[in-house]
This record gives structure tokens, sequence and C-alpha cells, in this order.
């Protein structure tokens, strides 16, 4: 085999399959180990179902010593590992390969325990994110960080992409309610990662290394979890607006008079109709609709409401509305998670990006979009963490016109190329997966890149922890670079060529 520790460039020697059965199956039990091909179709993509590809084994192990012995064997022949979740990923990041084995960690599901006087909860990674919360309201507990995939996602999959969610505006992305977790590295060793109950703790800052790792690091087979209270009381106003700048605009002003909201979510008409005509929550019909929630005690609330109704006015919003009791509320948030799904009833083909930018660029960008949209004749959807200035422009094509997905791909490629000229990312919360793996080429420099294998590198010294995801070989950097030039410049033409 050839890793190349610094560049990322690697190249394995491939593997016997019913050789790999015969030596899994010395301490894998049978029924664990999937490998007919009606057993592994389930596998071959994640919610990023362009891209598929079938595996040839899938592990699911049910112990720790399971998982190390599986990484030890895998290390010992130079066999690729990736690590999967619930596959609700829309990056493509457990994408499997020829090479590789998918090590799913479905039967990694307890919550160990739940502590309601540290306020903490220690969980196995495949727990799904809701059934964490689920679990410690009769403590008057919850965990904070809720994607709208919550329902179905792991919250190893949530550490292992650091997810956000409607409520991260104001409690924080996973990483900040996280306390401790256990990895196994390539080599199969257990290490233990954070975990007391300090604020700060001596040496590097390895727990947070791990946000956002995209199974490149370790797998995480255990994670304690910051529980908050339940707060007493919680209000959605739902407002709506003739044009997205004045509900951008509104976002700004909710955030300047220093009311941080549990949720301030934004989407325009196209995702209004598609969702009211999904499920019907009683959306009015109009450009923009903004979401904003507040939680604490009755008088804050009261107080703070005044405060947001007065700023919806100042923008022109035509339509206010106070969610009056936790079934109305819980309606209006579920259209809005609803989005994808709701866009998707009406056309089944869709690229959904995410984009963040500084939220004071918001309006400007979504003109932008706009614009792009026009020029290249596909319709785009938006609905966004609008607080964080996190987008999600949904892209809508059609699959059996010649062309029309490529075409998508182009658009998604300038939507976030211009939000990282704004001072923005390419990535909110979904992370890069294999899906935009190019992007990073054009989001860092040839050091920075070099730097991130290096780190790698000694979390996962052979290399075999999900290759070719989330961070691009520079080879294939100084390709890009090549190719494609941007506002008159190559943007690695210093990389390196291997
Ligand atoms: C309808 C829909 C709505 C969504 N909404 C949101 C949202 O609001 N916010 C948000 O942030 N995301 C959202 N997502 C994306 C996705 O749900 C999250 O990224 C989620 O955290 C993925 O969890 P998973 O268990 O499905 O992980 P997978 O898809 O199985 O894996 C994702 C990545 O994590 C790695 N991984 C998984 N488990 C482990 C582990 N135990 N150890 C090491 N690595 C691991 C994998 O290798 C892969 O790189 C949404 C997706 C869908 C389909």
């Amino acid at each position: 085999m050839s890793f190349d520790p610094e560049t990322g460039e690697f190249d394995f020697p491939g593997w016997d399959t019913d050789q790999v059965l015969q030596d899994l199956g010395e301490f894998i039990p049978e029924k664990n180990i999937l490998h007919l091909p009606s057993q592994l179709k389930p596998y071959e993509c994640d919610g990023l179902t362009t891209h598929r590809k079938m595996s040839r084994l899938v592990v699911l192990p049910e112990t720790i010593r399971q998982c190390q012995e599986i990484m030890r064997y895998c290390r010992q022949h130079e066999i690729p590992v990736i690590a999967r979740g619930a596959g609700t990923g829309i990056t493509g990041g457990v994408l499997p390969d020829d090479l590789s084995i998918v090590v799913s960690l479905t039967k990694f599901n307890r919550i160990e325990k739940i502590d309601p006087l540290q306020r903490i909860a220690v969980v196995q990674p495949g727990v799904r994110n809701l059934a964490i919360s689920e679990a410690a309201k009769p403590f008057g507990l919850q965990y904070a960080p809720d994607p709208s995939s919550q329902i179905a996602c792991s919250i190893g999959g949530n550490v292992a992409e650091n997810s956000g969610g409607v409520h991260c505006l104001k409690y924080g992305l996973t990483v900040n309610n996280v306390t401790g977790i256990k990895i196994i590295d390539s080599e199969g060793e257990l290490i233990e990662i954070g975990g007391g109950n300090c604020m700060e703790s001596p040496g590097f800052d390895l727990l947070a290394l791990m946000h956002g790792s995209e199974g490149l690091l370790g797998i995480i087979v255990e994670i304690t979890l910051k529980l908050i209270p339940v707060p007493p009381a919680t209000q959605v106003v739902l407002a709506v607006f003739h044009s997205m700048v004045d509900g951008g605009k509104s976002v700004s002003d909710i955030i300047s008079s220093g009311i941080i909201p549990a949720g301030l979510e934004m989407m325009d008409k196209v995702t209004i109709d598609a969702v009211e005509s999904y499920m019907q929550a009683g959306y009015p019909k109009a450009d923009a609709l903004l979401l904003c929630e507040l939680d604490g005690n009755q008088v804050d609330i009261r107080l703070q409401m005044e405060i947001v109704q007065q700023i919806l006015k100042d923008n022109n919003a035509f339509d206010i509305r106070t969610s009056q009791n936790d079934e109305e509320r819980e309606l209006y948030w579920t259209a809005r998670k609803s989005a994808f799904p709701a866009v998707a009833s009406i056309q089944p083909d869709f690229y959904l990006l995410d984009g963040t930018v500084p939220r004071k660029a918001l309006p400007e960008v979504l003109k932008k979009i706009a614009v792009l949209s026009k020029q290249y004749g596909l319709q785009v959807a938006n609905v966004f963490h609008a607080g964080d200035g996190n987008l999600h422009p949904i892209i809508m094509y059609n699959i059996e016109i010649d062309g029309d997905y490529e075409k998508a791909v182009q658009l998604g490629s300038e939507i976030l190329q211009h939000c990282i000229s704004k001072g923005g990312s390419f990535t909110g919360e979904h992370g890069v997966g294999a899906e935009k793996i190019d992007q990073m080429c054009i989001q860092f420099s040839a050091l920075e890149l070099l730097q991130f294998h290096r780190i790698k590198a000694q979390l996962d010294v052979s290399g075999i922890l999900n290759p070719g995801k989330a961070v691009p070989v520079l080879h294939r950097c100084a390709e890009l670079g090549a190719m494609h030039v941007h506002n008159g410049e190559m943007p690695h033409a210093d990389l390196p060529r291997f």
C-alpha cells in the first residue's frame, strides 16, 4: 500500500471478499456481517441519492471490543473503514467504494445514563437525536441541538458532522453541547476525550477537533452530552412579507436589538407553497415567511415579543401570528422541518446546498441567487437558519432532461462560491463528504490543507479512516487549480503536483 500522510494520497491493495468474510466471522457474529447484494443495497448511499456505490461488506458491531477488533483487522490488512450512523447525511460522507468496509453503528443504540443532577446524558453513537430529549423529558430536561432530521439521525453522526438545528442560534452547535466522547482510532485503541465536568481542561482541544471530523479521525463509540432545562414557556411568532429583503432585514434587526431567539428561520415563496400543499400548516400566502421562537419565563417572553412584533411591523410584515398553544407551535415547526420532503413532493430531483454568509449579507446573496436561478433556468427554493446566516438553497432539476443535473451542479457551485466571496463558507452544517470536496480547494489554501492531512495522519496513522472524503488530496486541488480560473486568478497555482 502507499499512503502519503503529507498529501493524503492513498493506494490500497484490495482484498478478497470470501477471505475477509471468513476472518471477520472469527470475532463478529455471522448475522452482523452483510454481504449479499440485497443486504448491501440500503448502504449504497446516504441522503445524497445522486451518488451511489455498492459496498462489498457492511459490519454491524455490537460492542466496543468488536469495533476495536474490526479496526485492528482492517489496519493489518490495509482495508479502509467507513463509519456509518443513520445515513441521513446529505454530502455522501458514508458513500462506500469497492475497497472499503462499512462499519454501521446502528446497534450501538443505548442511552447509558441520564443524570439529572449533573444534567448530562451518556449515550451510544447510534441513539437517535430526538430519542435523547424524549428520554430526558421526564426529568424536565432536553438536548438542545435539533437538526431537522432529528427523528432519524444518530448522535454519533451529529458529532461527526457538528450538526446544527433551529435551537443552535441560542444554545450552540453540537460542539457546544458535548462534554466528552470515546473514540477508537485506526490502531484499534480506545481513547477518551474530555468527559470532565470542568469548563476548561488542559491540553489541545481534541474534543472540538472531533466535531465535524466526518469519520476521518476515529470511530465515535460513546458520547457525554449536556442537558438543559426545558424552558418554562415557549412561543413562536410567524410573520409574512411581500419581499425576502424585508424578512432578511427583520432578522438583522431582531439580533441587533439584543434578543437571542431560540430559533429564527426563513423561507421563500417556493418553499412556503410547497410546505403548505404538503402538510397544510396554515402558512399564509407570501413571498417570505419568518418564524421566531422565544423561550424563557412568561414575563421575559412577553417583553421580548413586544419588541419583536414592533420590528416585524417596521419591516412591513403584513400578517403576524403568535402560537396560542404548544400544538400550534409544533405545527409551525413541523412544517418548517418538512421543507425538504415538501420540495421533493413537487420536484423529486433537487440539489440541496448548505452555505453560510454573514447575516448582513443575506439580502444581497438572496438577490444573487434569484439572478442566477433565472440565468440557469432552474427554480431555486430557499429555506434557511436565518439567525446563523446558514442558507439552504434547493435547486430543482429534472434528471430526465439531458444536462439538467450538470446545470444544477454548476449553479450550486456558483452560489457557494458567491457565499465564500461574501466572507462565508460553502458548508454550514452538512459537512463536506464526497460531494463538496472540490470546494475545499477554493475555501482553503494549500498550506491549510496540508495541515489538515498532517492532523489526520496523527490519529489515522495508516490513512484507512474514510479516505477520499472531506479533505481533498492535494493533487486533486492542483488539477482543479489548473482547470478553473476564478476572477482571473488560479486559486491554487502554488499547489505541488504529484
Ligand atoms: C431531511 C434532512 C434534514 C436535515 N437537516 C439538518 C439540519 O437541520 N442540520 C444539520 O446539521 N444537518 C441536517 N441534515 C443532515 C444530517 O441529518 C446530519 O448531518 C446528521 O448529523 C447525520 O447523522 P447520521 O447519523 O445520519 O450520519 P451519517 O449520514 O451516517 O454519517 C455522516 C458522517 O458522519 C460519520 N459518522 C457517522 N457516525 C459516526 C461515528 N459513530 N463515528 C465516526 N464517524 C461517524 C460518517 O462517516 C459520515 O462522514 C439533514 C438531513 C436530512 C436528510
